[in-house]
């Protein structure tokens, strides 16, 4: 799960990071005010959207000459002028793909005078079983490019569990960073705290893109991104009401209310399995025949027909499917529950696209009757091959 940038802000400000001063606000009528609660004389208007990439970004409806996202302003008439730009506007970054995103929400800060721009995030590095600083002096708005082209200037640090952030880390991370005087002293408190933070909240990410050094020498966090490992939301409620649900995707949000396994991909298959396993596999035999899967889809193991049916119905709301495949190994789930649960979502939302069938396991027999006395256009498979084969064969026309 994903947060906004001024949420983030707020909670790292609790574990004591230096952020700047901002309001957030949702109306053009609020940006007057927001701007003059703070000190001036420069501020920084920027969209509240969930991807990055924001400054770069551009309007969809005010052309290509227009500033991005995130903009600064000399003075209260600019900061009202940006905002009525931006708001209800839609911010295409390299992060949101074509469609953009519409901005909501804006988030006003006060204004720093930056020297450095410099890289700082946290992450779990599975290569080494530890949760990671991931730093360099060029941070941003390219810091994949700088990963591209010259990932030497990369730096991981990795964090041993049981001793967390110690001195000796804090030098390593300051001196990859290249920080001395007041930005060194400031170093000592923020990475801890930032450590600190990564693991209570048990967050996927961390990014800090730019941290900077600003001309006084001290340290601000300017921009922050942040994830949260969704299997570990339901012990943190704070994080929990800083869901933005218009951010996310409605199928994803519909399939978690089921508990349903659902991740919206590119492709035009969509695809109902149960097993991450069997899942994944599916996957990569549609592509091995040579199409795109539209989504992973696990109804886990012990599924039941209104779960199967709620599957079935988020899959076929997704304009891109163009055919279905539906894979299911009937262990502890009977096949004939399946072939209920396919059967019973059919009916309630109609079928307008192929749809092909292969059960396997549990009452394979009477599920394969269930599925073929329906007397709906549902093609029933022997295997998974066969599967494949006839769902894309099926799309091919
Ligand atoms: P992103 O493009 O979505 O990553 O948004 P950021 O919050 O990282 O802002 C993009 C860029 O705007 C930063 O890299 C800075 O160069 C600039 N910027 C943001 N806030 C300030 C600020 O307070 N002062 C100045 N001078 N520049 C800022
Ligand atoms: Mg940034």
């Amino acid at each position: 799960m994903n947060i906004h940038e001024y949420q983030a802000k707020a909670l790292l400000k609790g574990y004591g990071a230096p952020v700047a001063e901002g309001v957030a606000i949702l109306k053009v009528e609020e940006a007057e005010a927001a701007a003059k609660s703070l000190p001036g004389p420069l501020y920084v208007v920027k969209s509240q959207i969930h991807a990055g990439g924001r400054g770069k970004g551009k309007f969809k409806e005010l052309g290509p000459e227009a500033k991005g996202g995130v903009r600064l302003a000399k003075s209260i008439d600019e900061v009202v002028a940006h905002a009525k730009d931006m708001l209800g506007n839609t911010l295409v970054t390299a992060q949101t793909g074509d469609a953009g995103k519409q901005v909501n929400r804006l988030y006003i800060e006060d204004g720093a005078d930056i020297a450095r721009e410099l890289y700082c995030s946290i992450l779990v590095d599975r290569s080494v079983g530890r949760v990671a600083f991931v730093v360099s002096t060029e941070g941003g708005m390219d810091i994949e490019a700088v990963a591209h082209d010259t990932p030497e200037k990369i730096h991981t640090i990795a964090i041993d569990p049981e001793a967390g952030v110690t001195a000796a880390d804090v030098a390593a991370i300051s001196k990859a960073l290249a920080l001395d005087g007041a930005a060194a002293e400031d170093a000592k408190a923020l990475f801890p705290a930032l450590y600190k933070a990564f693991n209570e909240k048990d967050m996927a990410l961390l990014e800090v893109n730019p941290l900077i050094v600003m001309k006084d020498g001290h340290l601000r966090v300017l921009d922050a991104k942040m994830s949260f490992d969704g299997n570990a939301l339901f012990r943190h409620d704070d994080v929990k009401t800083l869901r933005d649900e218009t951010e996310e995707d409605a199928k994803e949000i519909e399939a978690s209310k089921w508990d349903l396994a659902y991740v919206a991909l590119d492709g035009n298959i969509g695809c109902m399995v149960n097993g991450a396993g069997l899942a994944m596999a599916t996957m990569d035999i549609i592509k091995l025949y040579g199409k795109e899967p539209a989504n992973f889809c696990d109804v886990g193991g012990g599924a039941g027909k209104e779960k199967v049916a709620a599957a079935f119905k988020i899959i076929t709301a997704d304009p891109k499917v163009e055919g279905i495949l539906v894979n299911i190994f009937g262990g502890i789930m009977k096949c004939d529950v399946i072939a209920e649960g396919v059967i019973a979502a059919v009916k309630e939302v109609g079928l307008k696209v192929p749809l092909v069938v292969r059960l396997e396991g549990t009452n394979v027999e009477l599920g394969k009757k269930i599925l073929n006395e329906s007397g709906l256009a549902i093609t029933a498979a022997d295997d998974l091959d066969d599967a494949a084969k006839k769902i894309v064969a099926a799309i091919n026309g």
